[in-house]
């Protein structure tokens, strides 16, 4: 298997700390508003991901958070908390928020047909770890307490920026405009906020610096370590992770344990757009789930949608896209399940044995090259447009949704117990008109249809192709 790591901006081996097992981190939805597309196409791919180390033979341990305090609504450690901000926004306390945006997360995640990490993990069920992992960057001498929290001080890390490839010359260079008061260096971040004292705040703690909250990154550091160890192998998200929440997790963990490197590969995503710009719930221009439903659409053309883009390209979503993504979702259920009802399986002869080996494997090969899902959707098309008989196609697409997850036997099963059996001779004679057809031979066309007709059977064509009832 192999990943591109952003670590080193290049395609590497996947060699795991442990021979044959994966400890996956992938960073979670903040929820102070609806999970929108953008965050599926994320944690879509990082499902084939997943299920792709798997099927490579890894035993893979997913671990994800869920942030519900402490993510502000800028990266400079200033603005208000994105919580405390919705919890005004939406009425509600921000415990009923985090509690029915994160419903709204895990129904969105489901109607995907994504698998749940092995472990989900809150930050404010993570508190006690956040400041015992503070108080070790404390003792070890890489904090600052300043007026408005506990900072760390990046000028005592060595390799800090690594991940980003920061040049601090250009940083000091580009200083944020807002940058918060006592702060030594413009890259030093929070890792503990004190409450503001003025404004009350609903979701506070105590610690040993003074009442207030955990700063965002922390909380990625506390919780992969506490259920993945002090390193781990692969760490996904956003590349909008990479300059700010990464390189400074990676920071505070390497400073806390001393273990270079905190995480092997780093994995990142790039972004759903709309109109050219990134789908985001601070730019509001985004859709859920739920709207791609109402609209008549299927979730599962949603995900054969994101199959079309490689996890590193930017997908820009249109409504066209995904009508056209609908249309072949359906016809690849129905030609499904005519292959399903070929089962009448013989044993294969060599060449078709060879045929059905190499599209295994070419499949495969491109997902575990760096997830080439775009090149593996193609071999995809091409077996179910090949001459390797019914049954046997049915089962390698099966085998193949065994990492795509598109809920293909499943939507194959409700189309045939919607749809009439037809018997293979029949379907024989309908492929053959349908050829007849496509060359335009209308007189034979017509012949077929009558003998169609003698098994019991008429054929209706229609927008989408012939459609054939008993009669
Ligand atoms: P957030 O809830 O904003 O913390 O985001 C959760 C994850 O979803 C992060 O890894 C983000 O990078 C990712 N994400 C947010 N918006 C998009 C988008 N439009 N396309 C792809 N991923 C996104
Ligand atoms: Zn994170």
């Amino acid at each position: 298997m192999k990943l591109y790591n952003t670590l080193s901006r290049s395609i590497e081996d996947v060699q795991p700390f442990v021979s044959g097992k994966i400890g996956l981190y992938a960073c979670g939805p903040t929820v102070y508003d609806y999970a929108h597309i953008g965050h599926m196409r994320k944690y879509t791919m990082d499902d084939v991901l997943i299920r792709t180390l798997k099927h490579a033979g890894f035993a893979v341990t997913h671990v994800m958070n869920i942030t519900d305090v402490g993510h502000l609504v800028s990266d400079d450690d200033v603005g208000e908390d994105k919580m405390e901000k919705g919890a005004k926004k939406y009425g509600k306390t921000v415990w009923e928020l985090a509690k029915e945006f994160e419903a709204f997360f895990w129904k969105s995640i489901d109607a995907m047909a994504v698998n749940h990490p092995d472990v989900s993990c809150k930050a404010t069920d993570h508190i006690a770890e956040q400041i015992a992992l503070v108080q070790t960057l404390e003792q070890k001498g890489f904090t600052y307490v300043i007026g408005d929290g506990v900072y760390f001080d990046t000028s005592k890390f060595p390799g800090y920026g690594e991940l980003s490839r920061l040049d601090p010359e250009h940083l000091k260079a580009g200083a944020r405009v807002e940058m918060v008061e006592g702060k030594k260096h413009p890259t030093d971040f929070a890792l503990w906020k004190f409450s503001p004292e003025k404004e009350h705040r609903q979701m506070e703690w105590e610690s040993p610096w003074g009442k207030g909250f955990p700063g965002w990154h922390i909380e990625c550091s506390a919780m992969s370590m506490k259920y993945l160890g002090e390193h781990f192998d692969i760490h996904t998200g956003g590349i909008d992770h990479i300059p700010i929440h990464h390189t400074n997790e990676i920071a505070q963990s390497e400073a806390a344990t001393g273990k270079h490197p905190f995480v092997k590969y780093w994995v990142h995503h790039n972004f759903l757009r709309v109109n050219g710009e990134k789908m985001s719930k601070s730019l509001g221009n985004f859709y859920t789930v739920d709207d791609i439903v109402s609209k008549g659409f299927s979730p599962m053309a949603l995900k054969l949608m994101f199959m079309g883009a490689h996890y590193r390209s930017e997908l820009n979503f249109t409504w066209e896209n995904i009508a056209a993504t609908q249309t072949a979702y359906e016809k690849l259920v129905a030609s499904l399940s005519t292959a399903h009802q070929e089962s009448d399986r013989t044993i294969l002869s060599d060449e078709k044995l060879q045929k059905v080996n190499e599209y295994r494997t070419k499949f495969f090969s491109l997902l575990e090259e760096d997830l080439h899902t775009p090149e593996a959707m193609s071999v995809f098309w091409e077996v179910l447009k090949s001459n390797i008989p019914g049954g046997d196609k049915y089962e390698l697409i099966m085998e193949f949704d065994t990492v795509l997850g598109l809920k293909l036997r499943e939507n194959v099963a409700a189309y045939e117990s919607k749809h009439e059996h037809i018997p293979s001779g029949v379907r024989q004679l309908v492929d053959m008109r349908q050829a007849a057809r496509d060359a335009k031979d209308f007189a034979k066309s017509d012949t077929l249809r009558d003998e169609i007709a003698r098994f019991g059977w008429s054929v209706e064509d229609t927008a989408s192709g012939q459609k054939v009832k008993k009669k």
